[in-house]
């Protein structure tokens, strides 16, 4: 088992919710799954969602990232799940966040603006390190929120 640390980016198209308490419950239980399974095998990220799309990181050992992308890719909640990056990386940008949840609240929506504005929040138009900054950039400001 390689204890080395990596960072896996994805992207994948959503394909549950019809209604916002559809979503939300949802994500709820994405989020509550995550956590739980991230704390055990010592992986940490962040997700976000946009409308259509979910873009997540994960880091940690490589073997336990690699584990959870392919139960990730199998999961029927979303689909055309596309690998933007996996790296090696020296620390992890999310040391605190079993995995956190950046949504789309209107703040959010305003951080990545910028952004959106050239991808059509679509993360489909983004690289690895354009998703990884902008969720580590939402990070920290919900960290310094709290
Ligand atoms: P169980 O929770 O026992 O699930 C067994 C099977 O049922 C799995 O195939 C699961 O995909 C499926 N399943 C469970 N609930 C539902 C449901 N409500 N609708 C449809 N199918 C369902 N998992 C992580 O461990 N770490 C992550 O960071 C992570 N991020 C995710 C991000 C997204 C956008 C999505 C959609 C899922 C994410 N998951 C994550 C969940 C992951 O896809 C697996 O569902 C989960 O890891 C399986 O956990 P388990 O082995 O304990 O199986």
């Amino acid at each position: 088992m390689s204890a080395a640390l990596h960072r896996l980016v994805y992207y994948s198209r959503n394909h549950v919710g019809r209604s916002d308490a559809d979503l939300d419950r949802e994500i709820s239980d994405i989020l509550a799954k995550s956590q739980e399974n991230n704390r055990r095998d010592g992986i940490t990220g962040a997700l976000l969602f946009n409308t259509g799309c979910f873009a997540q990181v994960l880091e940690g050992p490589l073997s336990a990232v690699e584990a959870a992308f392919e139960r990730i890719q199998q999961d029927e909640r979303h689909g055309d799940v596309s690998l933007l990056a996996l790296d090696r990386i020296e620390a992890r940008s999310f040391p605190n966040w079993a995995m956190g949840f950046v949504g789309a609240s209107e703040r959010d929506a305003g951080r990545y603006g910028a952004i959106g504005a050239s991808s059509g929040f679509d993360p489909a138009h983004l690289t690895g390190d354009e998703v990884h900054g902008l969720l580590r950039d939402l990070a920290i400001e919900e960290e310094n929120a709290a």
